[in-house]
């Protein structure tokens, strides 16, 4: 069976993304909290395989390979530099024995180490770095590449000249809130660039909540003909001005800032309603988020075999539990109040 491309699914449809593999193979137990490199690939792939499964099963129909860190500057870092190679390799070979005959795999590539704004100099070496990943990752067989969280401009479209120099199609995604980024550009700004430079899809990831990312994508979305991303994280963050990474919680008590199951069904509902066209999330974003994102989009994957039916709870109170609006209802008031100023 020949799969569909990326561009063609999107086409016809609203296309759903999976979530976040760092902090949840922290969680784990396979990833050490503080450099977070991806070594898992190589060290247990079965558990980076099984959170791929999990992530296709809730209807992810684009596995992301688990390269974010993967560039050589930053595992040099953590004394790995001597292994991205087989890092990069191995996350995409794991990837593609998850994803089945009906779901794509996206190779990744993020922020650099290496990079500075102001130092032209340093452009050079990031796109050697970026080139040596994106080759490594097209050898083995992905089916585009994602480049994100980009906070500069600058840096991702270095990493847009790699993706388009070995001839993939290449979606773009920048981690900021409405402010823009760091060198000075608008979120408008950047999809404009992007798409001229070359982008085919290009959107936001990481960072801020669902309500933030989406104002920012929807900005994207009056810029530019290029399809849309918007992939946020699964964490509040009310103020639009703290993403969770400056978060007094961040890295090891997120957990009492974890948005609900319902938070992402209501995003994936804005979303398509903004013609968001590749939906999904980031760090914090976890199977069950992604399937309540499938289900909203009125999708019923391999994992709804297992969604709640409450009505059959042993407790009688818990039975009359078991209607959708009875849970949006508690998320009012929560922090994920959307409408408000980014
Ligand atoms: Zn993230």
């Amino acid at each position: 069976m020949v799969k569909r491309g990326i561009l063609d699914l999107l086409k016809d449809d609203d296309v759903l993304g999976d979530g976040g593999y760092v902090l949840e193979l922290e969680r784990r137990g396979y990833i050490q909290a503080g450099p977070y490199t991806p070594e898992v690939a190589i060290e247990h792939p079965d558990a980076l395989e099984q959170l791929h499964l999990e992530f296709r099963r809730a209807g992810a129909q684009v596995l992301q390979t688990l390269t974010f860190y993967a560039s050589e500057d930053k595992l040099r870092t953590a004394g790995r530099a001597h292994e991205v190679e087989d890092i990069n390799r191995a996350a995409v070979k794991v990837a593609k024995k998850a994803v089945g005959d009906d779901a794509l795999v996206a190779g990744v590539i993020t922020l650099t180490p290496t990079f500075e704004p102001d130092d032209p100099d340093s452009y050079h070496r990031v796109r050697e770095i970026f080139d040596q990943q994106v080759a490594l990752q097209k050898e083995e067989g992905v089916e585009f590449i994602i480049g994100e969280t980009f906070l500069n401009l600058k840096e991702a479209l270095i990493a847009l000249e790699a993706i388009n120099a070995a001839g993939l199609v290449a979606m773009i995604t920048m981690n900021f809130n409405g402010s823009g980024s760091p060198d000075g550009f608008s979120p408008e700004d950047c999809a404009k660039r992007l798409t001229e430079a070359g982008a085919d899809i290009v959107g936001v990831n990481c960072n801020y909540d669902p309500t933030t990312s989406l104002a920012v994508a929807e900005r994207m979305r009056g810029a530019t003909d290029a399809f849309i991303a918007c992939q946020p994280a699964g964490y509040a963050t009310p103020d639009p001005n703290v993403p969770f990474v400056e978060h007094d919680l961040f890295p090891l008590s997120l957990e009492r800032i974890q948005l609900t199951r319902f938070a992402f069904a209501e995003f994936a509902e804005r979303a398509r309603d903004a013609g968001i066209g590749f939906i999904g999330g980031c760090c914090g974003v976890l199977p069950y988020h992604v399937r309540a994102m499938a289900e909203a989009l009125g999708r019923r994957p391999e994992a709804s075999e297992k969604s709640p039916d409450l009505a059959r709870h042993i407790i009688p109170d818990v039975r009359e539990k078991d209607d959708i609006r009875y849970w949006r209802e508690r998320e009012e008031g929560t922090n994920n109040e959307p409408a408000r100023e980014v």
